[in-house]
């Protein structure tokens, strides 16, 4: 799959641009704060109907404008589509073929991307907040279901705090309102649980081999889940999840009636990633947490391989610089004639160009 042809119009500092790209390596090269990380979030947007650096889709829409349009032709086995999103202050609406999709998680699966820039760095060692976002942008792409049940599972957790703080405040007393949002809540968490499980045993698999591709070797990789509700039966399925979580909300009533908040779920999950078996956010080393997101974003393409038959695009920005040729090497082969490639730069010095063949290269002003 790729993206063939893209059209912007007031996304972010473009007023207009139409513009045809490489099946393979594409390059955009510009200095600072011509659009370069702007172009590549486009691309993003297009396939996930969200942003890589912001939650607020007006940020997105050029200064002084009200509504910005994305659209482009995708390729996927010879067949082509056409896709297109609108953004204005009520929101977001999504097209396939000139077709407005009911829902966003109808639409999103049509093209899928992997991002990898240098706050991915942070994925390690920052708040788990960016872990959570990480698996539901990745597992949302390859599974619609997963889209569908993470927006319920919001709306029904907003109920569900609002009603906690109506207890908190006296306004109500009702229990058995709290019991029908809590099961209501405990359902939907346990699709989510059950796909986070599935997915992440893959994705650290994958994970493993390519870290031990890109560092020789040197360790071992392991990405572990670590969810906020205990999973203790033996044979885990849905049911046994939604049993749990509903356990473990009913264990924190008070609590959670106290403070107004939900204090288990999917919401307060995480992951861990482990180097021989240590906690890489206490102990890895910059180098070393720079082969972890790697090795991630790696694992991602296989993954989205794997679970859809298609290659996902592949955004690179400003991310070849700060890898040593080693690692830039390890990343070049591992996707050479596979996925469609965007890499970002505001110089060709730092690249290895003997590893990109025949790339298209865009000057940005
Ligand atoms: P760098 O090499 O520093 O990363 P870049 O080429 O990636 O630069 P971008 O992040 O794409 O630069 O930003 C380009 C410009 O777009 C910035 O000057 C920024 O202020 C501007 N910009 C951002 N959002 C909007 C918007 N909504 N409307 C108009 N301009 C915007
Ligand atoms: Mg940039």
């Amino acid at each position: 799959m790729y993206l063939k042809q893209l059209k912007l119009q007031n996304w972010r500092n473009f007023e207009e641009l139409e513009t045809g790209f490489s099946p393979n390596v594409n390059i955009f090269i510009g200095q600072n704060a011509q659009g370069k990380t702007n172009l590549l979030e486009a691309v993003y947007f297009l396939a996930l109907t969200r942003s890589h650096r912001t939650n607020s889709d007006k940020e997105l829409i050029r200064f002084g404008q009200k509504a910005a349009i994305l659209s482009g032709h995708v390729v996927k086995s010879q067949v082509e589509t056409d896709l297109q999103v609108r953004i204005n202050a009520k929101g977001k609406k999504a097209w396939i073929n000139r077709i407005e999709q009911s829902k966003l998680s109808r639409y999103v699966g049509q093209l899928t991307a992997i991002l990898f820039s240098p706050e991915d760095l942070a994925l390690v060692k920052g708040a788990p907040s960016l872990r959570r976002r990480f698996m539901d942008l990745e597992f949302g792409q390859i599974n619609p279901e997963y889209l569908y049940f993470s927006s319920q599972y919001r709306q029904v957790l907003q109920q569900k705090n609002n009603y906690l703080k109506q207890l908190a405040n006296g306004k109500s007393k009702d229990k058995v309102f709290l019991e029908v949002l809590s099961d209501q809540l405990a359902g939907l968490a346990a699709e989510i649980i059950s796909r986070r499980l599935k997915y992440l045993t893959y994705l650290s698999e994958y994970a493993k081999k390519a870290y031990a591709a890109i560092s020789n070797e040197k360790e071992q990789l392991e990405v572990v889940y670590n969810p906020s509700v205990p999973l203790t039966s033996e044979q885990i399925t849905s049911e046994s999840i939604y049993h749990e979580v509903l356990a473990c909300f009913k264990k924190n009533e008070a609590g959670e009636i106290r403070t107004g908040t939900t204090l288990s779920g999917p919401h307060r999950d995480d992951l861990k990633f482990l180097l021989d078996k240590k906690d890489a956010h206490l102990y890895a080393s910059q180098g070393q947490q720079r082969t972890i997101a790697l090795s991630l974003k790696l694992a991602e393409i296989q993954l989205i391989h794997q679970i859809t038959g298609e290659y996902p695009a592949l955004l690179l920005d400003d991310v070849m610089s700060e890898l040593d040729h080693t690692r830039q090497s390890a990343l070049l082969n591992y996707i050479h004639g596979k996925t469609q490639t965007f890499i970002t730069t505001t110089d060709l010095e730092g690249i290895s160009w003997e590893i990109v063949k025949k790339p298209k290269i865009f000057r940005l002003k």
